[in-house]
């Protein structure tokens, strides 16, 4: 570890959101922080982990799969955040706590019929569009109720929320956006809740913007760059997606 203090990052990261759930009237403890920790080696992730993490997203399954054979996680939370391919579905259920990222119905199935194999059930998270850009992965918005009532048939996948990647934040913010997926959390949670309270999750908000998702609800954050600086980009050594294939 060079110049980064993990430490002090993720208890500022921890202290601003604690701030912005007061601000809003909310339980700082109703919020959970996700480091983000993709390009990270095994032992970052652990002195993460050790400086005060206690869940990880990881998004990229090569890099799931590597720091789990190492054992990077010890006993930390692990969400899958990135997006999934149905092919890859296998590296992933019943190894992560959650799959935050559910974007198809294809993928929905994979997950049922994967985890059905395993005798497991996958906790998930649909992942909504909310920006609508081609670019990202997700569901539309006024799609997500059906594919949230597809979720809620099949027995070995159980639907805890929901996620989404706004527009990065322009000048305006992403406020609305954040607030938008807060009113379609509350509206499909309204319509599926026959004693469904596992629907409690709404994943949104990273280094850039994490106190306005938190003021308008968010129950988890993924923060990566705020807490282990900026990333190396793609390629350069120590990135290890260069050396590591076949995932
Ligand atoms: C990398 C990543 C984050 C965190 O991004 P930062 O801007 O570094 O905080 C959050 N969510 C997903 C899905 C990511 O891939």
């Amino acid at each position: 570890m060079t110049a980064v203090d993990l430490q002090e990052n993720i208890r500022r990261v921890k202290e601003n959101i604690a701030a912005a759930a007061r601000e809003a009237g909310r339980d700082p403890g109703e919020v959970t922080l996700v480091a983000a920790t993709k390009t990270q080696t095994d032992e970052t992730i652990r002195a993460a982990i050790a400086a005060g993490v206690t869940v990880c997203g990881e998004n990229r399954v090569q890099e799931l799969v590597a720091h789990l054979d190492h054992d990077a996680y010890g006993t930390a939370g692990l969400h899958f955040i990135g997006h999934l391919q149905t092919n890859k579905v296998k590296y992933v259920v019943g190894r992560v706590d959650l799959i935050e990222s559910v974007d198809s119905l294809r993928l929905l199935e994979a997950i049922e019929v994967r985890a059905a194999g395993l005798d497991r059930v996958q906790d998930i998270l649909l992942q909504v569009n909310i920006g609508r850009e081609e670019t990202k992965s997700g569901v539309p918005p006024e799609e997500a109720e059906a594919l949230a009532q597809k979720a809620l048939e099949l027995s070995h996948v159980r639907l805890r929320g929901l996620m989404a990647i706004p527009p990065a934040a322009r000048s305006a913010g992403s406020g609305h956006f954040f607030r938008e997926m807060k009113q379609l959390f509350v509206d499909i949670k309204q319509k599926i809740d026959d004693n469904k309270s596992d629907f409690n999750c709404l994943s949104m908000g990273m280094s850039g913007d994490y106190p306005d998702a938190v003021r308008a609800g968010a129950t988890h954050v993924r923060v990566g760059s705020a807490i282990f600086g900026p990333r190396l980009p793609k390629g350069v050594a120590g990135d290890m997606t260069s050396f590591l294939g076949g995932y």
